[in-house]
């Protein structure tokens, strides 16, 4: 097991890949904080870890919202006795369409769930990282930070955010043993899949966006899992800093 005795927070893992991660990091030994906005989405997520026989709690989030992100970090110390690994993994995106319809409410809230909240997660973090001597934070980006889609201006540029921020707080944080890494998974099969592409999910508007990926599938939340895990865990002791693509190909 590559997480045994670690403590994981994955926000938005009520679903998609945050979900993925949570049943992975448990199955890896971890326990997990299992936190997201929705709380029945999330409770599901608890029962299912638990049922395998793995240890995670459900705290109800926001993580735009600092008062909110510092009782989250603090219930996973109380739960579990510390913080090893954040996934800040939360994150949301309008419909795709054209940029002279996106609305301030669509920008703000972009950018708070998507770029904030990293802020958010890593200030709060880092008195318990320090009692560690160390940690590791994980952000979902995206691979619109690096190969941008028409229609979703803001989003891609929130997750262009998001990957300098991983960048910036790796070498500042690396002196006290923190490591940050972003990983940015293309288009996947969760709640997101038809807001990115605009359009209903029919067969038609699948193959168009599949010819984009030359791996021919979509991501799943096990792909994006498995790169996290990677990331979490010794295996990527020398690694910080980096912003991995689970793309299939994608940006090539
Ligand atoms: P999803 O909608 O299946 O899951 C996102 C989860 O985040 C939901 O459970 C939702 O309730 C929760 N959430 C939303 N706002 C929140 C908030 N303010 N506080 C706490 N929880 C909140 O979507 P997903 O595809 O699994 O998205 C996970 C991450 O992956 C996001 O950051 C997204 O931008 C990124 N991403 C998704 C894709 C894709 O195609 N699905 C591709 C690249 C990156």
């Amino acid at each position: 097991m590559k997480l045994e005795e670690k403590v994981a927070v994955v926000t938005g893992a009520g679903s998609g890949f945050g979900e993925g991660m949570a049943r992975l990091f448990a199955t890896e030994g971890a326990a997990v904080l299992v936190a997201d906005i929705d709380a029945a989405a999330g409770e599901r997520v608890v029962e299912a870890i638990r049922d395998a026989g793995g240890r995670a709690s459900f705290r109800k989030a926001d993580v735009s919202d600092r008062v909110e992100t510092r009782a989250m970090l603090e219930s996973a110390v109380e739960a579990f006795g510390g913080l090893d690994i954040l996934v800040n993994n939360a994150g949301i995106s309008h419909a795709n369409k054209p940029f002279a319809e996106v609305t301030d409410e669509d920008f703000e809230r972009i950018y708070a769930v998507n770029v904030k909240a990293i802020y958010l997660g890593v200030q709060e973090a880092l008195p318990h990282f320090r009692r560690r001597g160390g940690g590791t934070v994980i952000n979902t980006s995206s691979s619109a930070a690096i190969r941008p889609r028409p229609g979703l201006a803001v989003y891609n540029s929130s997750k262009g955010a998001a990957s300098l921020l991983t960048k910036s707080l790796a070498v500042e944080l690396a002196p006290e043993r923190i490591r940050v890494n972003a990983l940015c998974p293309v288009i996947g099969e969760t709640g997101l899949l038809e807001t990115f592409m605009g359009k209903p999910d029919t067969p038609e508007n699948r193959k168009a966006f599949l010819s984009t990926i030359p791996l021919g599938r979509f991501s799943t939340p096990e792909d994006v899992a498995r790169a996290a895990l990677f990331l979490a865990s010794d295996d990527a002791a020398f690694i910080t800093g980096v912003t991995l693509e689970v793309d299939g190909g994608r940006c090539v």
